[in-house]
Formats: C-alpha cells, structure tokens, sequence
C-alpha cells in the first residue's frame, strides 16, 4: 500500500514509519517539524519506498498520485509541547484533520486518527472505556488538546458517516520508548533523564496519581492491527498495567541504579488524577494486547536514553 504519515517526525509517527516500510509498503511522510525531529527518520532519507515532504498539515495538503491510506499522526502529544504550542494543537486537531480527510476522500483512501485517552480529561470511572464520555474542561490549559481531539474524533465520524470514508479511530494512551525528547517534559523521559544525569526526580503532587504505559513496539502493533479491522468506532490502545506516578519514580530510581532523590514539585492544573485504558475490545476485535513488561521496555528505554547523553 502507498501510505501517508502526518506527523512523522514524531515518536509514534517515525515508529510506525519504520513498521510499515518492514512490512513492505510504501510512505509518504510529512511534518512541519515544530516538535518532530529530522534525527528520528534520518536512517531512512533516500530509500526508494519513503519520501519525505516538510510541510503544515493546517493548509491545503497536496500529494501526487494514489494513496491508500492516511495515518493521521501530526499533534504536539506532550502537556509541556501543546501549552508551548497551544494554537497550533487546536489548528492540527481541527483545520489539520479536516484537510488530511479531505485528501482522504479525494484518494479514495483509508483513513486512521491518532487520537488519546485525554479525550477522557480527568475521568470519574476507572479504567476507561471506549463508551465513556469523559470528563474534559474546555477552557483549561490541557483543553486545546483536548477537546481539539474530541473535534478531530466527530469529524472523523461525520465523514465516516456522510462520505462513507473507512475511517478508525485509535485512542492512545501514554507509549513510552526509544526517541522521546529528552526535553518534552513528559514523565518517561524526564524521569530517565533526571535519574541518569543524577538529578532529582521531580514528582508532581504526591504522586499519588496513576497513569498505565505501554510500550511503543506494542502500541504500534495494535495500530497495524486496527488499521486493518473493520471496526470505525474508537478503540482504547495502552497496556492496562496502572502504577503510581511516585512508584514510577522509585522503579527508575531502582532500573537505573540511580542515586537521585524524590523531590515533589506543584501538580499542574487539571493534572488527570487516575489513566488506565480498558482494552478488552482491542482484545475482542482485534486479537491485540500488550506483550512488554513495564520493566523490559524500561531497561530499553533506558539503555537507549544512555546512548544519547
Ligand atoms: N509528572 C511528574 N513529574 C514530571 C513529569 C510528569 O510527576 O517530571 C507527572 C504528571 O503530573 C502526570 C504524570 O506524571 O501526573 C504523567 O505526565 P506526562 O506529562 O507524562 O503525561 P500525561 O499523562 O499527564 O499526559
């Protein structure tokens, strides 16, 4: 298949690259760059199956030729990337998925939407299912990623529905791995950053609040899989396995041999207080759960970090 990646600079979006290029397709990838990095699909400039195009999926999209499918990947993921960028997330949320739909219905092609368990907010029910409306505040600093997902998932369903575009709708719960920024202000990175350089890691709150991670080869296995199914309602992927953030602390602390303290700093407002996705439909339908441990995709995470510094 002829593939389009948005967003392919990214983390999941250079992850997914790869995967669909050892799987035999061809991409097409695009990226404004803003927070994706060239580093992340450098190894694969110049191959005959992938062409890389620098450009805002905001504005018209243009691509050459047929299309197959349309992997819509581009969004600042990270709460420190979208307050930085909070207008360009709700322009990519919005303007950004209507134009890469648009192209998808000129195509005649598949569409997926990379969308995220925020679309859940600070939920009340835990773990979250797919038929749970969530709890969002739409003027909050985490609102213009929010709720520009929760934009981005009705217009999905609209065109699903009114130009019978095959569309799927993947909610994303936090994937952790290889190529995160160090700098993305996420609790993955930072806290392997902090324990490797010896510093404090800085818990937010009391840590009491629990988030689930999945590792990224799983996350996109699940995506391949989804892609494939015919289901176009959303489906939850993540790994159910839910810790607390401040033994998130103490496990890195022990994975690194660190000798970094725990220091707890202000929790950022509307901070979700509990993250944990039900996955027994991807289970059902698609035959997908997470097969890495949060202690083996930690060590490589952490053994990649290593080679960055
Ligand atoms: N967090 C933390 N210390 C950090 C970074 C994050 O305690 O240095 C907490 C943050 O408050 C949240 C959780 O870790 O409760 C996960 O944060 P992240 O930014 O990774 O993403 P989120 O799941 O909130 O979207």
């Amino acid at each position: 298949m002829r593939i389009l990646i948005t967003g392919v600079c990214g983390f999941l979006g250079s992850h997914l690259c790869d995967y669909l290029l050892k799987k035999g397709h061809q991409v097409i990838g695009m990226d404004n760059l803003i927070t994706g990095k060239m580093d992340n699909i450098a190894h694969l400039l110049g191959r005959d199956d992938f062409e890389f195009i620098k450009q805002d999926v905001t504005g018209y999209i243009y691509v050459k030729d047929e299309l197959d499918y349309i992997l819509h990947f581009a969004s600042p993921a990270s709460p420190v990337d979208y307050l930085q960028f909070p207008i360009q997330t709700l322009k990519v949320g919005s303007l950004g998925t209507h134009k890469a739909l648009g192209l998808a219905k000129e195509k005649r092609a598949k569409f997926l939407l990379a969308s995220t368990s925020e679309v859940y907010g600070d939920p009340k029910v835990n773990p979250q299912r797919e038929d749970y409306w969530g709890n969002v505040n739409s003027v909050g600093p985490r609102g213009v990623y929010d709720e520009a997902k929760r934009f981005a998932e009705s217009l999905v369903m609209a065109y699903h529905r009114n130009h019978k575009i095959d569309t799927k709708i993947a909610r994303i719960f936090n994937t952790y791995g290889p190529r995160m920024r160090g700098d993305d202000g996420r609790v993955v990175p930072n806290f392997i950053t902090q324990a490797l350089k010896g510093d404090d890691l800085t818990v937010y709150g009391d840590g009491s609040q629990t988030r689930s991670f999945c590792y990224v080869s799983d996350l996109v296995e699940g995506i391949y899989k989804l892609m494939f199914s015919d289901i176009n309602e959303p489906v939850n992927l993540g790994n159910p396995d839910e810790i607390s953030i401040f033994n998130f602390a103490k496990k890195i602390l022990s994975l690194t041999s660190s000798k970094s303290k725990i220091v707890f700093m202000p929790l950022p407002r509307n901070d979700p207080k509990v993250r944990c996705p039900d996955i027994s439909k991807a289970k059902r339908l698609l035959g997908w759960q997470p097969k890495v441990s949060l202690d083996e995709g930690l060590r490589q995470t952490i053994q990649w970090f290593k080679g960055q510094t």
